[in-house]
């Protein structure tokens, strides 16, 4: 017989995991991470590609069913496509997808694709070269749409554009986003900026005037396309996500806001986090997390670790009484 699936204390059905692979990046975003970096994780403290594959063996027969890869810059990391190749061996996982600045989507998209990944969500700031540069700290040449084009012609779909909106640094870009989904058949969701991470230093005191919150971008987003009505995203293209779905006059994608600091969206969280040094993470924000890596590596198995995580899992974030400081950056935690 089967175990029970897995559930936390307020019978939340846990069935999808965000699995950070590295914490390094090769971009160094300004709201995100310091200019020189973070103290990287040691590599024998990071889980090889084999743990990361058991970790998923063992909790897909309590119910896991949906898998992100992220960071850190999964990209980075030699060899993801080895990973997605175990992963998509495991046959509970419906749905495997990436978390990726897409700087190296124009190369890794296609071996990704025949190793088993699904879809992609591309981080993208900017449509402008030089605020892509200045954004990241970095310039690599990124190039959003190629690196969308590039995905989608591999056959990863649905393809979604993750914006972080920053008030004086891209919100003139709301509009030229949104007219995207004219052209592609893409979902652009624009993210409120969370008061986590490197945000206090880069903007100091004034760092909640720099969210935009969603109501605005709506906004903005339908002046530029003549309007929005409530899209129902179908499948994928719904996400496992806090998301919710807009459509313009004849888009062909559609529009999508995340709204950590508007709303919390905890009632509907199904989601935990494996960290890249393999801490099991029940809340993005908070430090509840449980050691997998110990248990792993002596040869134990893993239920009883994750059982105990689920039932500490917080009912909801604190983000909002936090404000800012005193959180990992989303790139520590696989944001
Ligand atoms: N490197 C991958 C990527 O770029 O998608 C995955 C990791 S990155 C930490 C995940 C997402 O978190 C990115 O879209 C990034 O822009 C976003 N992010 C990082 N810090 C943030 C913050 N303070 N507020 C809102 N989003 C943030």
């Amino acid at each position: 017989m089967s175990a029970p699936a897995l559930r936390d204390q307020f019978g939340r059905s846990i069935e999808y995991l965000r699995i950070s692979v590295t914490d390094r990046c090769n971009f160094r975003c300004v709201y995100c991470m310091p200019a020189a970096g973070l103290p990287w994780l040691p590599k024998d403290d990071v889980l090889s590609y084999e743990e990361i594959a058991e970790v998923a063996r063992q909790l897909a027969p309590l119910g896991l069913r949906r898998v992100r890869l992220t960071g850190g810059e999964p990209t980075i990391r030699r060899g993801l496509p080895s990973l997605v190749a175990m992963l998509r061996a495991v046959p509970e996982i419906e749905d495997i997808a990436l978390s990726t600045n897409g700087v190296l989507l124009p190369t890794l998209a296609g071996p990704l694709r025949t190793a088993g990944l699904d879809r992609v969500n591309i981080s993208a700031d900017s449509l402008r070269p030089d605020r892509i540069a200045a954004i990241a700290r970095r310039d690599l040449g990124f190039e959003p749409v190629r690196a969308a084009r590039a995905a989608e012609s591999a056959g990863l779909g649905p393809i979604k554009l993750n914006v972080v909106v920053v008030r004086g640094v891209n919100d003139d870009e709301i509009g030229e986003f949104a007219r995207l989904t004219l052209d592609h058949p893409w979902h652009v969701r624009f993210i409120e900026l969370m008061p986590v991470g490197e945000l206090a230093e880069t903007y100091g005191e004034d760092v909640l005037e720099r969210v935009v919150p969603s109501v605005e971008v709506l906004a903005r987003a339908g002046d530029a396309l003549g309007g929005l009505e409530p899209a129902r995203a179908h499948g994928p293209a719904r996400g496992n996500g806090p998301a919710s779905y807009w459509r313009g006059p004849g888009t062909r994608g559609t529009i999508g806001v995340i709204t950590p600091m508007s709303h919390t969206y905890c009632d509907s969280c199904n989601r935990v986090r494996l960290t890249a040094d393999g801490r099991l993470r029940t809340c993005l924000f908070g430090d509840h997390e449980v050691d997998l890596r110990g248990p792993l590596r002596a040869g134990e198995p893993l239920e009883r670790h994750v059982r105990r995580a689920l039932a500490e899992k917080p009912r909801e974030h604190a983000l909002l009484q936090l404000r800012t400081g005193g959180l990992r950056a989303l790139s520590q935690v696989g944001g």
